[in-house]
């Protein structure tokens, strides 16, 4: 439900155009927050590819132009597919580990001095299931997420005694255009996942957006440093 709980933040969200993305700017924005958003495609405030090397350099100063500050970070830009070890070849590899870590390490960096003079910045971090457990055919996507959860423990260490917080939200399968081939491809694929989560259903884009709200809120100023599954109970089954 919108409040006004984030109003003042300033908030970038990167791969907004599309997914979960989309779902967390918009929940960010009903809550009060001015949001500035990222992606490489669609209708946002700042089109590149972040894996540029002055991509997220730019993009903080970007929207720091447009929103006179800059106090919360939401990297959700990210790519997957599935491919056996065998067929990743190190273009794979590299182009996965750029998008989803690379390309977040950059943003946090550059946006870090502005985070730590607000005083109270938020930032919170998508990795996924695979940030703790690995998955056939993921070996680079289960990689960069591993790294991602590791890359966000420290960042909340660095960062806590400036009054930041870091927090790693950790989806479950979810319905998102990532998500659509595979699940066409292999459908038995989606009713595993649906049937493993003791909820009964995959996640949807709002489902992670609610919970990425909350952790930029004030409510959520003494957590930091989590890595918090949202997927319906899944991971906590055996
Ligand atoms: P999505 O494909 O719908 O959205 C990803 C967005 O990132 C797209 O708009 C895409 O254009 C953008 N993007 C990709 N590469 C980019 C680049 N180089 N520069 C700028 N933008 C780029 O996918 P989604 O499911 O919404 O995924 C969002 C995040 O959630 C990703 O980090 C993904 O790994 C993570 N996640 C998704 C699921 C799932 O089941 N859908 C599960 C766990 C984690």
């Amino acid at each position: 439900m919108a409040s006004d709980r984030l109003k003042g933040r300033k908030a970038i969200v990167t791969g907004a155009a599309s997914g979960i993305g989309a779902a967390v700017a918009a929940r960010l924005a009903a809550d009060g927050a001015q949001v500035f958003t990222a992606d490489v495609q669609g209708a946002v405030d700042f089109t590149a590819d972040l894996t540029g090397e002055n991509a997220n350099a730019d993009l903080v100063a970007a929207a720091i132009a447009r929103m006179g500050g800059l106090d919360t970070l939401v990297p959700c830009a990210g790519i997957s597919a599935f491919c056996p070890l065998e067929g990743h070849d190190d273009a794979y590899f590299q182009r996965v580990l750029a998008v989803n870590l690379v390309a977040v390490f950059r943003l946090v960096r550059d946006a870090a001095p502005h985070l730590k003079a607000h005083g109270a910045g938020r930032i919170v971090t998508i990795g996924s299931t695979t940030s703790s457990y690995g998955d056939e055919g993921l070996c680079a996507y289960s990689a960069s997420k591993h790294a991602v959860l590791g890359f966000t423990k420290s960042v909340a260490a660095e960062l806590g005694p400036f009054g930041v917080t870091a927090n790693c939200v950790q989806p479950g399968a979810s319905d998102t255009p990532m998500t659509a081939p595979a699940f066409a491809r292999m459908p038995e694929y989606r009713t595993f996942w649906e049937g493993k989560a003791p909820l009964r259903r995959l996640g949807q884009p709002q489902d992670i957006a609610d919970v990425v709200a909350f952790l930029c809120s004030d409510d959520a100023r003494f957590v930091s440093g989590h890595g918090m599954w949202v997927d319906g109970g899944a991971m906590a089954r055996h």
